[in-house]
């Protein structure tokens, strides 16, 4: 080393690390061989999402995986490191939306078919940059055995497992509360909710009695939400709604009659201590219609909009719903106060509508 003097002063890795790079690929360094004698050391690595490029997250992942790779094949156990890629669907969605929203098309535009073509040369440009970014990393994976979690295989086996699981009884279908982006049109679990504390107010409707002479009071943040409600819920030891327990009210806009049942889980001191019942848009509702078999009411297209369960108001979005069926309660002289109330509202973590 010392007799080369016409050796750089700093060393470059571009003149060096992609020509050792292809050195190792091409020799089949990295290839994985069986051995059946000797113990194998395997480690399938975590897929990086095709939703954009690496970032230094990845680049100390990969150490963590490359350092026992190296050494295991060093030792001459046989060692598998298994590269692949995620498709993380709903993310890269939302970035192929992003990217036809450029060019003034959406996804509905161009039709599933055109999309799931989109979606494919998405994979293609990503896959590659994340496969030729792991290569600059020196990650020492078995190329020959890359596995995509949308390829062929992989797919087979998700169908497998869940065709496996159904038939063994250990998942099923039902209705339950689920966290709804009406614009990216999918579920959200609980973690990809972000709440903000939003400005709001309380609004106090009267719900008539069936004879017409009392009824009760009901507080919500949602007016709009009372289309779809099929019940009240007090708490069993109120004094002052006992004489309702069992009876029913009639739900105003609608004139549905709908029944007052008895639930520990109802705070007496908050609003009016009745609460209405809207068990296909509220998650604690939704458990107090389960215990009392309460009607479940879905008022809501997938896009937000009112359904055909909203009566007249079919077609109207929440907000122009809200204004109305605020407007034709105070008509019938059912609205009784607004007050001013902030409360914790869900928005979609990733377009951050709210849920
Ligand atoms: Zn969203």
């Amino acid at each position: 080393m010392n007799n080369n003097m016409n050796m750089d002063k700093t060393y470059n890795p571009k003149d060096i690390e992609n020509k050792i790079y292809e050195e190792w690929e091409k020799s089949g360094a990295f290839i994985a061989k069986i051995d059946k004698n000797k113990k194998p050391f395997t480690i399938v690595m975590p897929p990086p999402n095709i939703t954009g490029q690496l970032h230094m997250g990845h680049a100390m992942d990969s150490l963590l995986q490359d350092a026992p790779i190296r050494y295991h094949r060093m030792k001459g156990d046989p060692t598998l490191w298994l590269p692949g890629t995620d498709h993380a669907s709903i993310a890269t969605e939302v970035k192929i939306v992003e990217k036809l929203a450029l060019d003034g098309v959406t996804k509905e535009d161009i039709g599933r078919e055109e999309f799931l073509k989109k979606a494919w040369e998405w994979k293609e440009e990503y896959g590659g940059i994340i496969n030729s970014q792991q290569r600059k990393l020196g990650v020492s994976c078995d190329w020959s055995r890359e596995r995509f979690t949308m390829d062929e295989g992989c797919s087979k086996a998700v169908t497998e497992v869940f065709v496996n699981l159904y038939n063994k009884g250990l998942i099923y279908k039902g209705d339950r509360m689920i966290n709804w982006c009406p614009v990216c049109k999918t579920a959200l679990s609980d973690a990809e909710v972000e709440y903000e504390e939003q400005n709001s107010n309380l609004w106090y409707i009267k719900y008539p009695s069936e004879d017409g002479i009392d009824g009760i009071i009901v507080a919500t943040t949602r007016p709009e939400t009372m289309l779809g409600d099929t019940g009240v819920a007090v708490n069993p030891n109120d004094s002052r709604y006992k004489k309702f327990i069992g009876k029913n009210v009639i739900l105003p806009l609608m004139n549905r009659p709908i029944p007052v049942v008895a639930d520990d889980y109802v705070d007496m001191d908050f609003g009016t201590g009745a609460v209405k019942m809207t068990p296909a848009h509220d998650p604690n509702d939704f458990e107090i219609a389960q215990r009392h078999n309460l009607e479940i009411l879905r008022i809501n297209n997938d896009d937000g909009s009112m359904n055909e369960n909203a009566g007249e108001y079919k077609g109207l979005s929440a907000i122009e719903c809200r204004k109305k069926v605020v407007e034709d309660l105070k008509k019938l002289g059912l609205l009784v106060k607004i007050e001013d109330h902030n409360h914790n509202v869900g928005t979609c973590y990733r377009c951050s509508t709210t849920v």
